[in-house]
């Protein structure tokens, strides 16, 4: 049988237009600044513009902006920190890199998003923090999780990675990453928002090697590497092309919008057997997922998939299933019912700004095929 698609669809991409080329190509024939220069702290403070934050540090990329806020919050050996259950690995590992510990909240089972009606349970004296998750760009139930913050005196760390452009300063420190399958990109990049002059000024000077970077305070040729850091910085180059973006960053996001209400409404006729996940909150759609139905073996629809070229994918493995945390912090199956009951029936469907309506009809056709020949 002839597949649904004769060229492949990938899940997510890039847009590219001409005035992001050009504006890449302005920076480098300016020949002046390609790093830690004036594009950067432009970029920065659009960042912070549209996050209504005071602040805001770009970063090598997202995985580096989550290491900088939990620097930021000086977390260390014995601390712990409550981070959801269902993310990329970069959510939790961020916590290692300082030394402290993850303690997993599982999800909730229509949003992925993590269920502030556990995160008490999981509270001790040495929780600092909650890593939250925006899943798919949805913002978290921030109006429930930050009372409870505050009664504890946690800090809230956003991990906005598919939520850049929706977010509204709900965590102490939100972050965002650029990769090209992002809302935005940079081709890698990263960044954090924050209202905290305070922690601005830790991870700039984190993410330039601890080194003090206060310059009213340097004399001559003497500068002072005070704490460890590290070389985190982004170039001029991808601020040029992540200014221009963030330019268009509504059309994207509309875009976005409309390819989710196309499958919305597509999908709702097949609701027994497939279902898209519950949207109550802003936004981003920087993902699309559905839950197939439990009679349904989600690597054979993963596959019927693929063999008709449309490219899917999942989000995610539960991350305290990975081998690394169950062979260093003795995470197991049971651990996040929820989490790792929804992992095995999710799906990601293709969805980025430049997918056209009929790509959008042939997945839902491809999705119609699975259901008929099941
Ligand atoms: C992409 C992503 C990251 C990491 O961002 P990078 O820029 O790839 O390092 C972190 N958390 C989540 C939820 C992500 O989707």
């Amino acid at each position: 049988m002839n597949p649904i698609r004769s060229t492949y669809l990938q899940y997510g991409k890039q847009t590219i237009e001409e005035d992001d080329i050009n504006a890449v190509i302005e920076c480098l024939r300016e020949n002046a600044y390609l790093t830690t220069g004036p594009r950067v702290t432009q970029f920065e403070n659009a960042i912070a513009d549209r996050s209504q934050t005071l602040h805001a540090v770009a970063v090598s990329n997202g995985t580096t902006a989550l290491h900088c806020a939990t620097y930021a919050l000086d977390l260390k050996q014995g601390d712990e920190v409550i981070v959801t259950a269902i993310s990329f690995v970069a959510s939790a590992n961020c916590i290692l890199y300082q030394g402290a510990t993850p303690v997993f909240c599982d999800v909730q089972e229509d949003t992925l998003n993590i269920d502030p009606n556990k995160i008490e349970a999981l509270i001790t004296n040495n929780t600092k923090a909650i890593i939250c998750v925006d899943f798919c760009g949805q913002l978290c139930d921030y109006d429930k999780i930050r009372p409870i913050a505050d009664k504890y005196g946690l800090k809230i760390i956003e991990d906005a990675a598919h939520a850049f452009g929706v977010v509204r300063n709900d965590g102490d420190l939100t972050t965002f990453s650029f990769h090209p399958v992002k809302n935005i990109t940079t081709g890698e990049g990263g960044a954090i928002a924050t209202d905290c002059l305070e922690y601005a000024k830790r991870m700039k000077q984190y993410r330039t090697h601890g080194i003090n970077v206060d310059y009213k305070t340097r004399k001559l040729h003497y500068y002072d590497m005070v704490d460890i850091g590290n070389n985190y910085r982004i170039t001029d180059i991808q601020c040029a092309l992540g200014l221009s973006q963030i330019g268009k960053l509504d059309r994207l996001l509309k875009r976005r919008q409309e390819i989710a209400a196309m499958y919305d409404l597509e999908l709702e006729p097949f609701a027994e057997d497939v279902k898209p996940l519950c949207v109550r909150n802003p936004c981003a759609y920087h993902i699309y997922v559905v839950k197939f139905a439990k009679k349904y073996n989600r690597d054979k629809v993963f596959t019927m998939f693929k063999d008709n070229n449309i490219g899917v994918n999942v989000h995610y493995k539960p991350i305290h299933l990975h081998t690394y945390y169950r062979e260093n912090f003795n995470t197991s199956e049971g651990l996040c019912p929820v989490a790792e009951e929804v992992y095995r029936q999710i799906i990601t469907l293709p969805i980025f700004p430049t997918m056209t309506n009929e790509d959008v009809m042939d997945v839902v056709r491809c999705i119609k095929l699975i259901i008929n020949t099941y």
